[in-house]
């Protein structure tokens, strides 16, 4: 007998006849003798449709009272699916956030978990009930309700699972597990069978969304065994380890190809060099809290001056602009330049630690598409390139068939 943590989102609950397939799912691992706590999400759009409310009536919408509105999506869910789960026979409880009691901060909109207790979950389980835990959600000292981020049922899941001590925490998903590509874009990405927790968190912050990020630091910082698996189809899914597990098994060089869209490149033209201008160009976007990804600065000697490019969210790109325009000016650059539609490529994979000569396999492949490089910025475990936003497709195809990433 296993204790299980099951997460389902919302796509998986998102109509009546779904939360039953999840009551049928859950009430089979329960048969099979496991003890299953299961988190879920609020069904699909709602937790947008009550944040178009709260914004329709107060803009923008945060604060205390959001928290009010949010975690009402959540709740509906557990309730729905303890019921489906008695109609099948299967014991259940619901509980939200406040109920279990999962304590957090008071950062509303943006909670962190602080503590869970989980004695009556646990006493529950004993019991033989399944319980359903609201995601998303906790409550702070005072008893106020809080949320914890778009996407914070997965860290709920994961919490959860630490807490409890699970055997396995199962996030179920649209998509049957992670995949070395995403298949919207290379139909020949397969989905992998185990990644590291390191690994899964750069595919993660590069771009490719199938876990919330703060949930897989957790994961990885409490080594959760962890699965990603589709809830409407059977199947292994992916299985997330840490990278001292993988010893001895053999590593793929490789594991996957992730972009991101979301990228605006910032050029100051021939700035002088000289101590305190990288800080200068850079100190009021920090300032801002504009995330700066990819810093790029060459001298040319002979000229005591030097190009420094960045890169920043699209979304910030007209606002970075802003501030550091004057700034260029001032230090006496030649000009300021940005290209708001670029996108990064990344390669993924433990693998590289032990291996040479990868990035210049990614180079030449991407140069055989003819395929231009504008940036490049590398870690222990991944290479990143810019790239003109019309290569996307194809520099993913590309890298794709020269590691050899396809079925077979
Ligand atoms: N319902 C919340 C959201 O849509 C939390 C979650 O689904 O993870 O962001
Ligand atoms: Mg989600």
């Amino acid at each position: 007998m296993a204790l299980i943590v099951q997460k389902y989102g919302g796509t998986s609950v998102a109509s009546a006849e779904r939360i039953g397939a999840v009551a049928d799912r859950v009430a089979r691992s329960r048969a099979a003798g496991h003890q299953v706590a299961v988190v879920v999400s609020a069904m699909a759009g709602e937790t947008d449709r009550l944040l178009g409310l709260a914004a329709s009536l107060r803009h923008p919408p945060r604060g205390r009272e959001l928290d009010v509105v949010l975690a009402s999506g959540e709740q509906a869910s557990i309730g729905l699916l303890a019921m489906a789960l008695e109609a099948r026979g299967c014991p259940a409880c619901s509980y939200t956030g406040a109920q279990v009691p999962i304590r957090t901060d008071s950062s509303f909109n943006r909670a962190r978990i602080l503590e869970i207790d989980g004695r009556r979950i646990r006493s529950d389980l004993e019991a033989g009930r399944v319980v359903v835990v609201a995601g998303f959600q906790g409550a702070d000292e005072e008893g106020s309700i809080t949320t914890l981020g778009r996407g914070g049922s997965d860290t709920t899941g994961v919490a959860l699972a630490v807490a409890l001590q699970a055997d396995e925490c199962q996030i179920y998903t649209d998509v049957d597990g992670v995949y070395t590509a995403d298949p919207r874009i290379e139909p020949n990405a397969r989905r992998l069978d185990r990644l590291t927790f390191e690994e899964m968190l750069e595919l993660s912050s590069l771009g490719a969304k199938v876990l919330q990020i703060r949930a897989m630091e957790f994961a990885s910082k409490y080594r959760v065994p962890l699965r990603v698996l589709s809830s409407f189809e059977d199947g292994p899914g992916t299985m997330i380890v840490p990278e001292d597990e993988e010893e001895g098994m053999e590593q793929p060089l490789i594991s996957g190809i992730a972009f991101n869209r979301d990228e605006a490149k910032i050029t100051v033209h021939r700035v002088p060099d000289r101590p305190g201008v990288a800080y200068r160009l850079l100190a009021d976007i920090a300032a801002a809290n504009i995330e700066v990804d990819m810093i790029v600065q060459n001298a040319a000697p002979e000229h005591d001056e030097t190009d420094f490019t960045f890169t920043v969210n699209r979304n910030d790109y007209e606002r970075a602009r802003e501030m550091v325009d004057p700034v260029a000016e001032e230090l006496g650059a030649e000009r300021v330049t940005g290209d708001p539609r670029i996108v990064k490529l990344s390669l993924v994979g433990v693998g590289m630690r032990s291996h040479a000569g990868i990035a210049s396999r990614m180079f030449d492949a991407l140069a055989r598409e003819s395929v231009n490089i504008q940036m490049i910025s590398t870690s222990e475990i991944k290479i990143s390139v810019v790239v003109d936003e019309r290569y996307l497709e194809l520099g993913v195809r590309a890298l794709h068939e020269a590691f050899d990433l396809h079925d077979g």
